[in-house]
């Protein structure tokens, strides 16, 4: 607690006297964002468990990143500096604004494509979890007019369609194919809609879902179904799992993301 010269005593945490000054003046202005306040450290914990877990199942590389909403703050998100997701750890996230403005930056870099995550965290108030990769198989399915269909149960969020974004509507033709402002962000999430996966011309795929232990599982099997598609369409004419089929499917799934979780966990901690 701090005694200020307003007669009262402030408990300004972390962030200093100072610093709790100008916050307050300059979010007053409307510039510069407040922290929502200390995270759930189990929620940290899993964050950075989500990002050992990406790469160990091959869906994120030096690249791609996984992001969770604040458990105090629906307007706030959990996300890494700007790094390799294998290398984060607890010290490395930091939360961002719904304008993916880092509220404590400390100098550190920040992913050029986090708009993809504010964005859709704006439209969509059931999303509490994001993942943006490049993973390889579902990468065909953005690039030529085969669409990316459920394959199997574990699948059934495909089910309704995997829309992709092209980036060229929006950005020309000239673009480094980076969603590096809100506006392509924006964009993304309105491509995305009410599914759980979009796919990203030349570039990759993003995944939303209500937690990040469903978000995870939807990462890794959305690659996983891309893989297999791609065999069974070079053997022939596959049979995919209609729409109601897939929603069911996922409605049973859904109430099971712990048990790969934990077991994609203690791979990928080696513990
Ligand atoms: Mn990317």
């Amino acid at each position: 607690m701090v005694q200020c010269s307003c007669g009262m005593a402030h408990d300004i945490g972390r962030r200093g006297f100072l610093g709790a000054l100008m916050a307050a003046a300059v979010d007053a202005q409307g510039a510069v964002p407040v922290s929502a306040g200390p995270v759930d450290p189990a929620l940290i914990e899993d964050l950075v468990v989500a990002n050992h877990i990406l790469y160990d199942q091959g869906v994120v590389d030096g690249f791609g990143h996984v992001s969770v909403r604040h458990d105090r703050d629906p307007n706030r998100y959990l996300m890494s500096r700007s790094m390799a997701p294998a290398l984060v750890t607890a010290d490395d996230i930091l939360e961002y604004d719904l304008n993916s403005t880092p509220i404590d930056q400390r100098g550190r870099a920040v992913y050029l494509e986090r708009f993809i995550h504010s964005e859709i965290y704006k439209l969509r108030p059931d999303v509490r979890a994001i993942v943006h990769s490049h993973s390889p198989s579902v990468i065909p399915y953005a690039n030529t007019k085969v669409p990316l269909r459920p394959m199997n149960h574990i699948a059934g969020f495909l089910g309704g369609g995997v829309p992709v974004f092209e980036i060229r509507d929006v950005a020309g033709p000239a673009s480094n194919m980076l969603i590096s402002n809100a506006a392509l962000g924006h964009a993304l999430a309105i491509v995305l809609g009410s599914h759980a996966v979009a796919l990203m011309r030349g570039h990759g795929s993003v995944a939303a879902a209500q937690s990040l232990r469903h978000v995870v599982f939807r990462a890794v099997y959305a690659e996983v179904n891309a893989r297999i598609s791609s065999e069974a369409l070079r053997l022939g004419e596959p049979t995919f799992l209609n729409d109601e089929e897939a929603q069911a499917a996922m409605k049973t799934n859904d109430a099971l993301v712990d048990r790969p979780w934990e077991l994609w966990r203690r791979r990928a901690e080696g513990k």
